[in-house]
């Protein structure tokens, strides 16, 4: 049976959190920024795509932009307020080039996309909301949404495409999953892998400082809070049961060493 794209982009609905996430589009101006952002969506596994008063469309340039993402418009609904676009959603978050005066600070492009991510798994429908090419959202389609996203750009020419703020977003929904998947699959389940006890940590940091001193690099009289350095440098390398292993091996070959094949 042949499959289109759209259906290869997602995986059902339940399994796949993308598929509970929405594009809307207010009042779009130019139709080939709708294709590319069918497009932009479609490659990143997006397919929900509402259209609030849409200038022109359905129009050729829409299709001639999405290219093998047409499914995606043929399958976009076309309402008349953004509430309407939105009404079923738990969470609704305004793209926005321009910062606020009121309201909370906006959130990271990534932020937003992992915190859209974790809503959708729960079942949550959320969606993101692009202005029009001209003027943005208005204030009143702001303050129907419940945060707002800044994509960092360069100051002084801060505005992108339409269709790449949307590509901006969908890849960062994308990196969300996909950096789930990772973790997951590498990670999960293995007792290596696991976060050591912090009673293993500890016992870590005083074979190290018990070496450290009979070595001589501590000075008991004058430490100058190299342990405490050195926990913050482990805190950050974080390292799992297998690594704390290795690393008080280390310390133990140090002390007694075994073979020692090379001079010192
Ligand atoms: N001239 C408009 C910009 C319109 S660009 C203005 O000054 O607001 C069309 C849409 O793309 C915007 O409404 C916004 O949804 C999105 N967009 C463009 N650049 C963005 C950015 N840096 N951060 C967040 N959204 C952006």
């Amino acid at each position: 049976m042949n499959s289109s794209p759209l259906d290869s982009a997602s995986t059902g609905a339940a399994a796949d959190p993308l598929s509970q996430v929405r594009i809307v589009l207010v009042s779009t101006q130019h139709p080939g920024n709708i294709g590319s952002t069918a497009r932009a969506m479609l490659t990143m596994g997006l397919t929900d795509l509402v259209l609030v008063n849409p200038d022109r469309f359905p129009h050729p340039q829409a299709r001639a932009n999405a290219t093998h993402a047409t499914d995606v418009l043929d399958r976009a609904r076309v309402v008349k307020t953004l509430d309407e676009a939105v009404s079923d959603c738990g969470w609704v978050v305004a793209l926005s080039a321009r910062p606020r005066h009121l309201g909370d600070a906006p959130l990271q492009p990534w932020d937003s996309a992992d915190k859209a991510l974790g809503l959708a798994r729960q079942g949550a429908r959320v969606a993101l909301v692009f202005g029009c090419e001209r003027t943005g959202l208005t204030n009143d389609e702001l303050d129907h949404c419940h945060a707002t996203t800044l994509i960092p750009t360069n100051p002084d020419f801060s505005s992108l495409n339409l269709s790449q703020a949307v590509q901006v977003m969908c890849y960062e929904l994308r990196r969300s999953t996909v950096q789930g998947q990772v973790t997951t699959a590498a990670k999960d389940g293995h007792p290596w892998y696991a976060p050591p006890s912090a009673d293993d940590v500890e016992r870590f940091y005083e074979h190290l400082q018990r070496l450290l001193l009979s070595t001589g690099f501590i000075d008991p009289s004058n430490p100058r809070h190299l342990m405490r350095r050195l926990r913050t440098f482990f805190n950050r390398a974080a390292p799992d049961r297998n690594e704390l292993n290795i690393l008080r091996g280390i310390l133990t070959s140090f002390e007694k060493p075994k073979n020692r094949r090379v001079p010192l």
